[in-house]
């Protein structure tokens, strides 16, 4: 058995604060948010990061980042703008192995990221 904290939450027998459930994918906060808004979106199937993706989850991506965008506009932050983030591995700063976009904004982002 491994453990995944994202299923955990995918499965609800973790809690979090859930903003969107579909088909195919959830959207809660991050629990250390790090802007006014941090949601994640994640992807129900277990996909460890992403250097993992396969050529037949392109479309899953894309309904990520849509719903990343529906999620933007409802959060009003669309239009001063926002980032999308995909930590991969340790330099990536990954620390959960389950496939997620980071949808930061409310804020002024720096670059380069630290
Ligand atoms: P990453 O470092 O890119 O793998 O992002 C993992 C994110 O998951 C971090 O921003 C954590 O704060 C967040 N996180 C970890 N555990 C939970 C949890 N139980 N509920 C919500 N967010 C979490
Ligand atoms: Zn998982």
């Amino acid at each position: 058995m491994f453990d995944c904290i994202f299923c955990e939450i995918v499965n609800k027998r973790m809690k979090s604060e859930m903003i969107l459930e579909d088909e195919d994918l959830v959207a809660f906060k991050d629990i250390n948010p790090q802007a006014p808004v941090h949601i994640l979106v994640v992807p129900r199937k277990h996909i460890e990061s992403v250097q993992d993706l396969k050529a037949d989850d392109m479309s899953l991506l894309a309904t990520m980042i849509l719903e990343a965008q529906k999620i933007a506009e409802k959060n009003n932050i669309n239009e001063d703008g926002y980032r999308l983030v995909i930590n991969k591995g340790v330099n990536g700063g990954q620390t959960v192995s389950h496939l997620h976009v980071h949808l930061l904004g409310g804020r002024r982002m720096t670059w380069p990221p630290g």
